[in-house]
């Protein structure tokens, strides 16, 4: 058994980013970006006006003014202010010459071609102007490479001057579920059946703009089939099994794998639920055998098969993101493996569910958080501080 920690480092190590390729903004939500975006152009280009109202010059005080023309967005005033003058302008307008300052129309009053302000103002310089470069300059860094292209960062990129990125192709990850007593989904199911409910978690936690699941159904578990069907699938990415990861009569993976000519890496795990977890390499491809349990599937997913996605992406920081929250009730003490606990997060306080086995798959769907519990942590108390990582 290895530490999780351990565990999550060794297999991020064997993951070397994929290709990179380069496609339209409008299809590069969700990737991630190969390289450096940097800006090629400043934004605003010019002093803008933020609001629709007339552009002043501050050292002429509450006016009144005389208006000498407009500046709209798309055509500018062309002249300059004197002392005295102002513009009518609108929101996006580049600020004639001489302007500093805006003063919002709802502010002004008009009589003919001398602007007055309604009621006394308290005038404040470069009110309501977006100054030249306040968001970036030519040369700025836009989004890194490695970070994933947000819908904001998506918009950035583009004012920044791009029609095209540079980002990973997708991950390509091949699922296939282990067992004899696994059926087709919707099919009849038999008391010694069950449905094969992993393969579509995985499929729904996985596929991704930047992740493509392929579904390699159920292999029965038997050595010969099952060796043969890894060795079929050496050019993907990714090959991920659920079940047969234990050391039972009927648990094939690791023979199965090895048959293949994969290098099994490390196998078990000191964590709770997911143990019998084995990682490795066949060919090009990486290989997670993930345990059958459902829920130990969900948290091994989550722990490994995410970041896994993330890192051949180029990700720098792979691993669930952790965050504090408030312990709801009480928990043991950890024994040896770290501890994953099911949990309602609500305003900051992470409340156990209280079914923590690792088939029960409605606690899991009731669950937004898991508590994670190092091993060896005491006895836990309602009101500590624990470490989630949240899952919806
Ligand atoms: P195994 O790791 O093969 O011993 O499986 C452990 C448990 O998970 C058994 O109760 C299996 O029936 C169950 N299981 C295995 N594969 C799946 C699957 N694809 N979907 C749902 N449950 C599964
Ligand atoms: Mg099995």
């Amino acid at each position: 058994m290895i530490a999780l920690e351990e565990a999550q480092r060794r297999l991020l190590a064997l993951a070397k980013p994929v290709p990179a390729e380069t496609i339209p903004l409008h299809a590069a939500a969700g990737r991630y970006a190969a390289a450096d975006i940097v800006a090629q152009r400043t934004q605003p280009v010019r002093d803008l006006s933020a609001m629709d109202g007339f552009a002043v010059r501050f050292a002429d005080g509450p006016g009144p003014w005389r208006l000498i023309g407009q500046s709209a967005a798309g055509a500018a005033f062309s002249g300059a202010l004197e002392p005295g003058d102002t513009v009518r302008i609108f929101t996006g307008a580049a600020l004639p010459q001489g302007a500093d300052t805006v003063i919002m129309q709802e502010d002004m009053r008009a009589e003919g071609d001398i602007i007055h302000l309604s009621a006394p103002l308290d005038l404040v310089a470069g009110r309501h102007v977006r100054k030249a470069g306040e968001d970036f300059a030519t040369g700025d860094l836009l989004v890194s490479a490695g970070e994933q292209l947000t819908p904001a960062r998506i918009a950035l990129a583009a004012m920044g001057g791009h029609g095209s990125v540079s980002v990973r192709r997708p991950i390509r990850v091949a699922i296939l579920s282990t067992g004899d007593e696994l059926v087709p989904l919707g099919a009849p199911v038999r008391d010694d059946q069950i449905p094969a409910s992993n393969s579509v978690m995985l499929h729904a936690l996985l596929s991704a703009p930047a992740c493509v699941t392929t579904d390699h159904g159920i292999v029965r578990d038997d050595l010969a089939t099952l060796t043969a069907v890894f060795t079929s699938l050496a050019d993907a990415d990714i090959i991920m099994s659920t079940g047969g990861a234990s050391v039972g009569d009927h648990d094939h993976v690791k023979p199965a794998l090895e048959g293949a000519g994969a290098q099994i890496d490390f196998w078990k795990i000191a964590m709770r639920p997911g143990k019998p977890l084995m990682a490795g390499q066949l060919g090009k491809a990486l290989v997670l055998g993930l345990p059958g349990n459902p829920v130990s599937a969900f948290v091994t997913a989550i722990l490994f098969a995410k970041p896994l996605i993330a890192a051949l992406s180029g990700a720098p920081e792979p691993l669930p993101q952790r965050h504090k929250a408030i312990l709801g009730s009480a928990l043991p003490a950890v024994a040896k493996r770290t501890d994953h606990i099911r949990a309602i997060l609500a305003e900051g306080r992470a409340t156990p569910i209280g079914l923590n086995d690792s088939a029960a798959l409605r606690a899991l769907a009731r669950a937004n958080a898991l508590i994670v519990r190092p091993a060896d942590s005491p006895a836990a108390h309602a009101g500590d501080e624990v470490d989630i990582i949240k899952i919806a």
